[in-house]
């Protein structure tokens, strides 16, 4: 058990205690929290970057460094303050190699310091580690309790190292400043370089006034160089983007607000802390004018937002009304074109079929090109007409119930002597356990099913075509699966083929008629009555396979 050496009581937490005046807490307390803050909300924004490690580092140091100091003046038992006196020393200098790793980091392009020089900062940190312990360092406490403490030769090294630091870090900044090209990179090295080298100057000269004997309390401003240092930072992120983080300026300054109201309640003799309470309103200052900056751009920034906004509204509404009046006009038109296709369409059908008497052998395979072309011409304005209803919402369905196997089957009958036509086998199966009825549009239903086969028959030059009916009872689904040994599909076409005028990079050299509109009319149709078609295939050249899903009734 160690007496106490002085006339004061224990400090609590070793670092409260009847002897130490509000001057020096609020020296204290205000920049650690600050530091703290800093440390924290750059390292949470962004933890992965260096400099941001490096950072928090600095500021988790510079709270231990004050720790330590407040237990220096609190406690008063000898064999601790002599223990936290030695102890202050190579986090002090660690602190400062951290800041010059800091400026390294900026004026480096947030490239890692060499190896080399690693080992020389762990070579500058060797002798206050090996040798801390001993009176090289602090050689005794003054007798008198005033917490002095006789220098060591390491301290005076440590001072040594920190000028060097202090230059080299300046040194550093300034090439690195005159270096850079880029207008945004130069005041970032401008101000970490600056915030560093004002806060360890701060640090250095508070220290050498006590070496000098100017006195404890003058001393105590050094840790103001933190506060400044924390103010500049929050500037440059702000400002410049730095530490790729976006710590709000509102936040810094109203947590900096709190603690000022919160450290005066500590105040007992306000007349002590009227220069603090000034350089802490020189910072909020500072703070405030950067804060009312920031948000004037970003409100300047929002009207232009809002204005374009406003811009892009009224141009999509004009673009909806001219796509109506497109759709409206392809309806129009498409309707104009029905009627004549269907008769020319027709009227060459019964020329072809002898209706009219025996055609010569001459008009022949002119008039069956008139019935090809015409029926395609035909099926394409019924394509575009869709599409137009689809898109004005004008699609009317008139629903009822029937045999969904029974449609498809007649469908496969009626195409099967176009797909033998080109050398092609057309099978039906089915599979049902139910009656396999639907309540659904049955003109629809047989366009969607038509429109499949037709375009199996279109994309397979040789094999077979099998529809395939089954249901899923439990599901209260039905499915047609039309399965061909066509060309089949790649990636890209799978997921491509039911966009407007989209077709398969392989589809002209099989077939080059084709609108690209089918298969986006049958989805459409398809989900407007509570199914889907789903497509499949294994590759090019592998066959595909479309699924018509529709629900069942049981
Ligand atoms: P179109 O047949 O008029 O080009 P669709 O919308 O019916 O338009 O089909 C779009 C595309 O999907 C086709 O161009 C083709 O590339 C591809 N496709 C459709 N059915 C098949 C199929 N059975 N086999 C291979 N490709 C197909």
């Amino acid at each position: 058990m160690i007496d106490n050496a002085c006339e004061w009581g224990e400090a609590a937490f070793l670092i409260f205690s009847d002897n130490v005046g509000t001057l020096i807490y609020y020296t204290h307390i205000f920049p650690l929290v600050i530091s703290l803050f800093l440390g924290f909300q750059v390292f949470i924004n962004n933890p992965k970057q260096r400099s941001n490690r490096v950072l928090f580092a600095l500021t988790l140091l510079f709270s231990v460094w004050v720790y330590f100091d407040l237990i220096l003046w609190a406690s008063p038992t000898p064999e601790l303050v002599m223990f936290f006196w030695s102890a202050i020393v190579p986090v002090e200098i660690l602190m400062y190699l951290c800041a010059l790793y800091l400026v390294y980091l900026f004026t480096n392009n947030q490239k890692d310091i060499k190896i080399r020089y690693k080992y020389l900062f762990a070579l500058i940190l060797l002798p206050v580690v090996l040798f801390g312990h001993t009176s090289l360092n602090v050689m005794g406490l003054s007798p008198d309790c005033d917490t002095g403490a006789f220098e060591g030769i390491l301290i005076q090294y440590m001072y040594f190292i920190e000028v060097v630091i202090i230059a080299i870090a300046a040194y550093l900044s300034v090439r690195g400043y005159l270096k850079e090209k880029d207008i945004f990179n130069k005041k970032r090295i401008l101000f970490i370089g600056g915030a560093t080298v004002v806060f360890l100057s701060f640090f250095t000269i508070g220290n050498l006034t006590l070496s000098f004997s100017l006195g404890p309390y003058y001393e105590q401003y050094k840790l103001f160089g933190m506060p400044l240092f924390a103010a500049m930072v929050a500037y440059t992120i702000v400002i410049f983007g730095a530490f790729r983080t976006k710590v709000l300026l509102a936040e810094v300054l109203i947590s900096a607000l709190w603690i000022l109201v919160f450290s005066t309640l500590l105040f007992r003799d306000i007349s002590n802390a009227r220069p603090i309470i000034f350089a802490t309103l020189v910072v909020f200052a500072f703070l405030g004018i950067i804060l009312s900056k920031t948000i004037r751009k970003e409100i300047e920034q929002r009207e232009e937002i809002q204005m374009l906004a406003n811009k892009l509204e009224k141009a999509n509404a004009r673009l909806q009304q001219m796509d109506k009046l497109k759709s409206e006009f392809v309806s129009i038109a498409s309707h104009q074109l029905r009627s004549p296709i269907t008769a020319i369409s027709g009227y060459a059908s019964l020329i072809s079929e002898g209706s009219y008497g025996e055609v010569p052998s001459k008009m022949k395979e002119p008039i069956d090109r008139i019935v090809q072309s015409s029926r395609m011409m035909a099926t394409s304005i019924e394509d575009y007409l869709n599409v137009s209803r689809i898109e004005a919402g004008n699609m009317k369905y008139n629903y009822e119930d029937f045999n969904l196997a029974t449609e498809a089957e007649h469908i496969s009958d009626d195409l099967r002597p176009e797909a033998l036509h080109q050398g092609l086998v057309l099978l039906f199966r089915k599979r049902v356990e139910s009656q396999a009825t639907v309540h659904a549009d049955l003109g629809k239903v047989q366009q969607i099913i038509h429109n499949l086969i037709n375009n199996a028959i279109k994309y397979t030059p040789k094999g077979a075509i099998t529809v395939y009916v089954h249901d899923d009872v439990l599901a209260k689904r039905i499915y047609i699966d039309i399965i061909d040994t066509g060309i089949g599909m790649n990636e890209d076409t799978l997921h491509s083929i039911f966009q407007k005028f989209e077709r398969g990079d392989k589809a002209n050299t099989v077939n080059v008629k084709g609108t690209g509109l089918g298969l986006y009319v049958a989805l459409k149709m398809a989900e407007a009555m509570g199914g889907s078609i789903t497509p499949h295939s294994d590759g090019e050249g592998k066959g595909s396979r479309f699924t018509v899903e529709l629900p069942l009734i049981i």
